[in-house]
């Protein structure tokens, strides 16, 4: 009986379980929390209470992954973009984009972080082969003769054939793997001291089910307010260093104002606030780079945050867990033969889109500090003349948000009919 272990019941921990149960006789996830019964908070993700939307490239992750979970999502109470009349997403910072039509299905779950979770967990719960312990926290990797060949708990070591390390941004792998003798990721890290301020809302009415407006250089922040399941709305104002958004709820309110379209700031004032702000800070787009690493034991890999974590505010990093859990079934059906080396590269290209669109649009922003090369430079003057573009051409606008959620590769925006309509 092959076995395999994934640490860490996060949102990465559970697409990796949905991934190795296809290919292994039993997987065992472990988690340190307790998980609760129904959606609920926990201590191992506090960025559940900040909003979480699952971009179209992870919404149809998702599907592939559990058939027919996008649609549950909805029966249960997401709400779903069907036209694009309901989008009103401003990356630039100016005005939306300009979005025409019905949306593509699925497209954008609206839903909170908490309640993702609890479905893809009962999913992976219903999983004949699959067990989740909650409770039990990794504390080291156990090895026997160059191998991985389980984890030690508090409890004693659980063998496993392979051990999948989704514990987040946390992740204590490089440690780990650096007692065993090998050698750890190197590590890319730009720090951006970007401040969440989040408060949760049940509106009277929206004027759209999503709005965002981006931060832009000179005003260093921005906002999202999402509708979400039960008639809720979370509403988010984020802002980067020295540019912190205020935690009060009367400044919370003043800082959207700066920012959001009348009817936006008129439906959260009519609306009524659930609980107090709620306030996250992420210091830094943090990356290892595994895929550089020409030394790995066998029977371990890395998922998820745990591989790379990018700002919250492109809303990618949940849709990179769901591609690499992909990755990881693809490269063990096509066998176990070099694993690591295979896993790593295809890891890396999901995790590569979403840092080369978070931390090329911070380093756009002139109050980010950081050295920037000049196709950094020239990278920026150009997204700059292409979202300015997209605010009034529907083809940039379309093809913009197809990049900007994972669906195509970034050089789709460097293609000539694109680069013609944003240099006009
Ligand atoms: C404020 C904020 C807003 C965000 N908004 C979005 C968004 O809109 N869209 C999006 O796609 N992404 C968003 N993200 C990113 C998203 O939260 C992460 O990319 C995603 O949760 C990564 O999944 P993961 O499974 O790798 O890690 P996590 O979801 O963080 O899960 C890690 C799990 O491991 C457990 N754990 C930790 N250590 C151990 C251990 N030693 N043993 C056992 N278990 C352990 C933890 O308890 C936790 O359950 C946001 C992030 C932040 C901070």
């Amino acid at each position: 009986m092959r076995h395999a272990m994934v640490l860490g019941a996060g949102i990465g921990g559970l697409f990796a379980a949905r991934a190795l149960s296809e290919v292994y006789d039993r997987v065992t996830v472990i988690e340190r929390d307790r998980l609760p019964v129904e959606a609920g908070q926990r201590r191992g993700v506090p960025q559940g209470r900040h909003a979480h939307v699952l971009v179209t490239a992870g919404a149809q992750a998702l599907d592939r992954l559990f058939p027919g979970a996008c649609a549950e999502l909805v029966a249960a109470g997401a709400p779903v973009v069907r036209d694009f009349a309901e989008f009103r997403l401003a990356p630039g910072g100016g005005s939306p984009l300009r979005l025409l039509g019905p949306a593509p299905e699925p497209f954008a779950c609206l839903v909170s972080r908490p309640f993702l979770e609890a479905k893809v967990r009962s999913r992976v719960r219903s999983l004949s082969n699959v067990v989740v312990r909650d409770g039990v926290a990794a504390t080291d990797l156990a090895a026997v003769g160059g191998r991985v060949s389980g984890v030690r708990t508090a409890g004693g070591t659980l063998d496993a054939d392979l051990v999948v390390d989704a514990t987040g941004r946390g992740s204590r792998a490089p440690a780990w793997l650096s007692a065993l003798g090998y050698p750890a990721p190197s590590r890319e890290r730009v720090p951006i001291d970007l401040m969440y301020v989040t408060r949760r809302l049940r509106p009277r009415t929206l004027p759209a089910l999503v709005v965002g407006v981006s931060a832009r250089p000179g005003r260093p922040r921005g906002i999202v307010l999402f509708a979400q399941e039960d008639g809720r709305a979370i509403l988010t104002v984020s802002g980067y260093g020295g540019h912190h958004p205020p935690r009060d709820p009367a400044g919370l309110l003043a800082a959207l104002a700066d920012i959001a379209p009348p009817d936006v700031v008129a439906a959260v004032r009519a609306a009524d606030a659930l609980g107090d702000p709620i306030v996250a800070h992420f210091p830094a787009n943090v990356r290892h780079r595994y895929d550089r690493l020409r030394r790995f034991p066998a029977g371990f890999l890395v998922l998820g945050d745990a591989i790379c974590s990018t700002n919250p505010a492109y809303a990618l990093g949940m849709s990179v867990a769901a591609r690499q859990a992909e990755a990881l079934r693809d490269v063990l059906m096509a066998g176990e033969h070099d694993l690591a080396r295979r896993y790593f590269r295809a890891a890396a290209r999901p995790a590569h889109a979403a840092w080369a669109a978070a931390v090329g649009g911070d380093l756009a922003l002139p109050e980010v500090p950081g050295p920037r090369p000049l196709p950094v430079r020239l990278a920026r003057v150009y997204t700059g003349r292409l979202l300015r573009a997209a605010e009034r051409d529907p083809v940039v606008a379309h093809q913009f948000l197809r990049v900007a959620a994972l669906q195509e590769p970034a050089t789709r925006l460097f293609r000539p009919a694109i680069a013609l309509r944003a240099l006009r």
